[in-house]
């Protein structure tokens, strides 16, 4: 195998100069596995490395099992949905926009379906069936898999030793590669593999990390009228608002809300929440650390409850990871680290999040094929 070397032999193989792979994909979730099919269409050899037995186990629980893997919108249309980080992601989703994904699971033969609203699920409505797809593409073209094998860490090597620029280091071994792709995940859903281990070796190598907050989550209250609905889904007539202080309404979102035991949950409350975890950041950013106060009211069926200053469930439940990897420390036009040559990111493990709708795994789609694409 590529450049693998096995830890007592360091000495010898360097002078043998074991032959390093062009590319190691560290995390095999949404953005490694489709990283490694770009590779591999490009003849670009390559490895994936995961943490986990099988690839893709936050995929696999996407949409309740369903894969909500894009949304068929124009590039420009996605972005202007996305958020904060639309201006960074902006040259991936243009390069690899939402149209380029539905034909990409064509091309792997996935029947797909399309709602109403552009929403993209396979046909089957089973997330398993994107799963396999990738499975089967990366046997048809021996691509390299190490599971349950987590990466340890991540060293560069002095150049000119012919052993490429990093190692990549597990339990056993090391793996010698000229690139490195960090695709790791966010923070949340731990048992997916998703722990923070791509945030922290991006650390040791100079890279800053924004502090992890919750994204897409539900929100707590023991409010009885909604304690008392808990199992309940309200899809038609769910509606969230986020007002200021003052009672300006920031933020407007009309979807499901559904009644849990801890409180609220669905796509407008997780719109809702997302939105005050931004609003609140940028808050802080522009005048210092005065909490502001905001609320939130959320209407399922004929109730209307409102939540002061809500509290949102903890990040290890929420959909995605707000913060991670400093983007002020990644070039847009390439996903490549601006101090450490070689190293790329994609997906959640930058600090990089958007609505509901399958705009995260867009996002991981997208950058991951901007990396691919910059180091081909
Ligand atoms: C319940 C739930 C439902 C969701 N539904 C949707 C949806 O319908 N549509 C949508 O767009 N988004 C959805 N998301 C969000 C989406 O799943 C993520 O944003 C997306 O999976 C991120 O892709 P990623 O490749 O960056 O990370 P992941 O898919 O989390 O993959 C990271 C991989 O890296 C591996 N890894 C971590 N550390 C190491 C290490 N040290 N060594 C080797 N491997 C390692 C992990 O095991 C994991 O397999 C949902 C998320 C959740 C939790």
């Amino acid at each position: 195998m590529y450049g693998l070397r096995h830890g007592g032999e360091r000495r010898r193989e360097s002078r043998d100069g074991a032959r390093p792979v062009k590319l190691a994909i560290v995390g095999g979730g949404a953005a490694g596995m489709f990283a490694a099919a770009i590779a591999t269409e490009r003849r670009m050899p390559c490895i994936i490395i995961e943490r986990k037995a099988r690839l893709g186990s936050k995929v696999l629980m996407t949409a309740n099992g369903r894969c909500n893997f894009t949304k068929d919108i124009a590039a420009e249309k996605f972005l202007a949905d996305v958020g904060p980080a639309a201006d960074f992601a902006a040259d991936a989703v243009r390069e690899c926009p939402p149209r380029q994904i539905i034909s990409f699971f064509r091309s792997l033969g996935v029947p797909l379906r399309r709602m109403a609203d552009g929403r993209m699920f396979p046909a089957d409505g089973k997330a398993a069936t994107i799963v396999h797809a990738f499975g089967d593409l990366f046997r048809e073209r021996e691509v390299p898999i190490l599971t349950n094998c987590p990466a340890k860490g991540i060293e560069r090597v002095r150049p000119g030793e012919g052993r490429g620029r990093f190692l990549v280091r597990t339990a056993s071994f090391d793996i010698a590669a000229e690139n490195v792709l960090l695709a790791t995940g966010g923070v949340s859903y731990p048992k997916t593999g998703s722990v923070g281990d791509g945030q922290n070796f991006a650390k040791t190598l100079g890279h800053s990390i924004v502090p992890y907050r919750p994204g897409l989550i539900g929100l707590e209250t023991g409010d009885p009228r909604v304690t008392r609905l808990a199992g309940r889904r309200f899809e038609e007539d769910g509606r969230t608002k986020v007002l200021a202080e003052d009672g300006r309404v920031l933020f407007e979102y009309r979807g499901e809300v559904d009644c849990e035991r801890f409180g609220v949950s669905g796509a407008a409350v997780y719109n809702a929440q997302r939105f005050i975890e931004h609003h609140r950041r940028q808050n802080r950013l522009e005048h210092g650390e005065t909490p502001e106060k905001l609320s939130v009211e959320v209407w399922f069926g004929r109730d209307r409850i409102r939540l002061e200053n809500p509290k949102p469930r903890p990040v290890k439940e929420a959909i995605v990871t707000i913060g991670g990897v400093s983007l002020d420390g990644i070039n847009p036009r390439t996903m490549e680290s601006k101090s450490c040559p070689g190293l790329y990111f994609a997906g959640e493990v930058m600090d990089m999040d958007g609505p509901t709708g399958g705009y995260n795994l867009t996002l991981a789609f997208s950058t991951a094929a901007k990396a691919v694409h910059s180091i081909g």
